[in-house]
């Protein structure tokens, strides 16, 4: 079977919800990736970063196998203990002190959502999230999301979630009423474009959250779990959540996500308020344990930093020598954004093609950057011949 053969199979069946890339991908090895016409790529998108170690890391691969040898789902009815390690793993290494386990990043913020609700009470349930920001696809997250193109058509919208501008903390204290309850926002946006949110920015939203008696939920769904060169993104940023939701990263492509926050706001979730049928299945737990003992082992954030600034510097050097379609670079870590100007923006997807043509994997993010998140075992070879790709198709547009 080949590519196009999948894809018309693929597109007769599928309900149209993706505009995905013409290949049939059928096996992946650290940043590589292999179609079913035997075409190789340079991952720099790792499964919109989720693949951290890489496709089929061997010891994220073999404690799948184990697992799924011993016990694959018996429900939160039990205990099973790959979750309970799993949730030490968490515990023992966040500000939190207790963990809901889930499926997704979406199902981590409805957690956080119904969490913020129940523990703030007496009528307090309104949410405010920040303009561009991104938060999931379920009704409740959709309408948390700060991006009115996701929420065209599926009116009405959950009650109780507002927006405030980007970048202006006067902007929430502006919509804070007596019925709020939380301030939800990503350390760093990612859909919208590979925003960072400037620590004093931060820091002034935990301190009006302190004065006005609200929780800080951190969406660290993309950027948690070594994406931004620290276990989490807040570590840089010296401010704590009072709630922070995982996914992506965590179970190295299996689907897993939790929720975390401290002993006394998660005293407020009691038996019978909250559940996830498949909620850290054994299987998804396995794998994330192995994910967080690779990630948490010596050296291994020091060298996605310096990995991160090698990759900065080459950027960099992209957008001074072609500042006709590049103003510059911004992001953490290895969430990397090459920021275009009106004229590359016009090329940003035919850019994304072309890449994809020459057999590296980007994407455009927010309509105006070309995002790069390579798995974070990513080598310097490898991101050298990124960047030779990226000039060889930036060239033909000069
Ligand atoms: C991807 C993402 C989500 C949604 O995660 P899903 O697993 O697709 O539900 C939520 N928040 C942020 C910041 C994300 O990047």
């Amino acid at each position: 079977m080949t590519n196009a053969e999948w894809a018309t199979r693929g597109n007769k069946v599928f309900i149209g919800t993706y505009s995905r890339f013409p290949a049939a991908m059928v096996r992946g090895s650290g940043c590589r990736l292999w179609d079913a016409d035997g075409k190789e790529y340079l991952d720099f998108l790792a499964g919109i970063a989720v693949c951290s170690l890489g496709h089929c890391h061997p010891a994220v691969t073999e404690a799948i196998r184990r697992q799924a040898g011993d016990l694959v789902h018996v429900s939160n009815l039990f205990h099973t203990p790959p979750q309970i390690e799993l949730a030490e793993l968490l515990v023992n290494n966040s500000f939190a002190d207790r963990v809901f386990m889930c499926n997704s990043g979406a199902e981590a913020n409805e957690a956080a959502i119904k969490l913020a609700r129940i523990h703030s009470g007496e009528g307090r349930y309104e949410i405010i999230s920040l303009a561009g920001s991104f938060h999931g696809r379920t009704l409740a997250t959709v309408a948390a999301t700060g991006q009115p193109r996701f929420h065209q058509g599926f009116e009405p919208l959950p009650q109780g979630f507002v927006h405030a501008e980007f970048g202006d903390p006067g902007t929430i204290e502006a919509l804070i009423t007596p019925q709020t309850c939380a301030v939800l926002c990503e350390p760093l946006q990612g859909e919208s474009g590979v925003r960072p949110l400037d620590p004093g920015y931060i820091r002034a939203i935990r301190d009006l959250c302190d004065r006005h008696g609200l929780l800080l939920i951190f969406d660290e769904v993309q950027t948690g779990l070594g994406r931004t060169g620290t276990l989490f993104a807040h570590e840089q940023l010296g401010v704590t959540p009072d709630i922070m939701t995982l996914a992506k990263a965590l179970g190295n492509g299996l689907p897993i996500g939790a929720m975390l926050t401290t002993e006394r706001i998660a005293a407020s979730l009691t038996v019978g308020t909250h559940a996830s049928t498949f909620g850290g299945n054994p299987v998804a737990a396995a794998a994330a344990v192995e994910v967080l003992s690779i990630m948490l082992a010596d050296g291994f954030m020091a060298s996605v930093r310096e990995k991160s600034a090698y990759f900065v510097g080459k950027l960099e050097a992209v957008a001074r020598r072609y500042p006709h379609l590049a103003t510059g670079v911004r992001g953490r870590g290895l969430l990397l954004g090459l920021v275009l100007t009106d004229k590359g923006i016009e090329h940003g997807p035919d850019i994304v093609q072309q890449m994809f043509t020459e057999g590296a994997l980007i994407n455009f993010a927010g309509n105006r950057v070309l995002r790069f998140v390579p798995p974070l075992i990513v080598d310097t070879a490898e991101i050298d011949q990124l960047i030779d790709i990226l000039c060889r198709v930036l060239d033909r547009l000069a």
